[in-house]
């Protein structure tokens, strides 16, 4: 058996207690084996003045569209269609090649922000070899379209059939994405559920995709005539229709997988929401950037529902470094303890993406999976969260036990 060894620095986070000064976390191969208080244990790795925290999770990304940095910028709230037509004008450009380079592309920057685990859609489940390969934990949501039966039934096969010869690694899982309300039949959405997989689906983005659910008006209207998708017999008939459906069918299925709702930015907290399967992503600067009403966080958390973030993609946010994101969380909802918001990209990530068990805390027997943030030198450092809202050195990770 390999030999432990013992990393010790100003302030451990393990997310799975009280912040520790000068704590160690023992590791043996790719698992942790002891954190300790300062002291029973000789540090052989002094990281000197920085925090430790769990290692980062992105809950959601769309790595395929990386390469659309700049070029579909966020619209207004109102023209949110407008903003969809570019991103497809923008897919039509890209060949299968540069797909995958994209996905690299965002790879590397989830991987330099110090994220070790992502939960990624993909068209055609494209970034799933990419990921199954990497440093790093994945859940691989393969997109699903379809709103008339034609569409719905290719759907369900094709993601049928790619369930079948993607089967799970060490490190990475598939899962399916009906991609919204909007765009995935009631029907498809209700057979991805079924499916013994996890299952993320945005959902109440927008004013609009609200008012085309409940009035069958507003701009969604023209956009799907445009794209000659037009059926308005296979929509649900709320946002909150969703949830209520995705609990029936969950309750069918034991254990129940994960199901995420990607942003939510116009669901009610009301809704059932808050059970062990279900999470809300939030995605904050991708929310701002396209001034949607301010998020309901607060209310949430105070439902007992759980949150975690994700970046979405580079088509609507500046980067994919998921620690910016808890830093704007920190600044527009500055009365949330550092402990709430690192449970966002770390702990809560996790258990949205089924991976609690293994990573996400600091935690004896779970992957040796962490960051460590260096401390300003303008930093005293008696705030052990201090470092995650304001320094921009240089991050290291460590990933089963081995620096990446
Ligand atoms: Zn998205």
């Amino acid at each position: 058996m390999a030999a432990a060894w013992t990393l010790t620095a100003r302030w451990l986070l393990t997310g799975d207690g009280p912040p520790l000064e000068h704590g160690t976390i023992t590791i043996r191969e790719d698992r942790i084996e002891t954190i300790a208080t300062a002291g029973p244990h000789t540090p052989d790795v002094d990281l000197g003045n920085s925090v430790i925290v769990p290692g980062f999770v992105n809950a959601h990304t769309h790595l395929d569209l990386s390469g659309a940095c700049g070029a579909t910028p966020p619209t207004t709230a109102a023209a949110f269609p407008d903003w969809l037509r570019s991103v497809i004008a923008f897919r039509r450009t890209r060949s299968d090649a540069d797909v995958a380079t994209d996905i690299i592309t965002g790879l590397n920057a989830c991987l330099q922000a110090g994220t070790t685990l992502l939960g990624d859609i993909a068209a055609s489940g494209a970034s799933w070899p990419t990921l199954a390969d990497a440093p790093v934990r994945a859940v691989v949501f393969r997109e699903m379209l379809g709103l008339s039966d034609l569409r719905s039934m290719v759907a369900f096969r094709e993601s049928s059939e790619w369930l079948q010869v993607t089967h799970p690694t060490a490190t990475c899982r598939p899962g399916l994405s009906p991609h919204a309300p909007y765009s995935t039949s009631v029907w498809l959405f209700l057979t991805a559920l079924s499916a013994e997989v996890p299952v993320m689906t945005h959902l109440a983005e927008s004013a609009a995709e609200v008012e085309l659910l409940e009035c069958r008006s507003g701009p969604f209207v023209a956009f799907l005539q445009e794209l000659g998708v037009w059926e308005p017999d296979a929509l649900a008939v709320s946002v909150g229709e969703f949830p209520l459906l995705a609990r029936q069918v969950r309750a069918t299925l034991q254990p129940a997988p994960p199901l995420l709702f990607a942003h939510g930015n116009h669901l009610s907290p009301d809704l059932p929401l808050a059970d062990e399967q279900t999470t809300i992503v939030y995605c904050p600067r991708t929310q701002a950037a396209f001034g949607h009403p301010p998020y309901p966080l607060r209310e949430f958390l105070a439902h007992g529902v759980r949150v975690c973030l994700g970046t979405d993609s580079l088509a609507s946010n500046p980067d994919l470094d998921i620690l910016e994101e808890a830093r704007f969380v920190r600044r527009l909802f500055p009365d949330l303890s550092g402990e709430t918001i690192l449970r966002m990209v770390t702990l809560s990530g996790a258990e949205a993406l089924g991976w609690a068990d293994t990573t996400g805390s600091l935690t004896p027997g779970k992957s040796a999976d962490l960051v460590v943030l260096p401390i300003a030198e303008s930093d005293a450092g008696t705030d052990p969260y201090a470092s995650l809202w304001g320094s921009d050195l240089p991050r290291r990770t460590l990933f089963r036990g081995e620096w990446r």
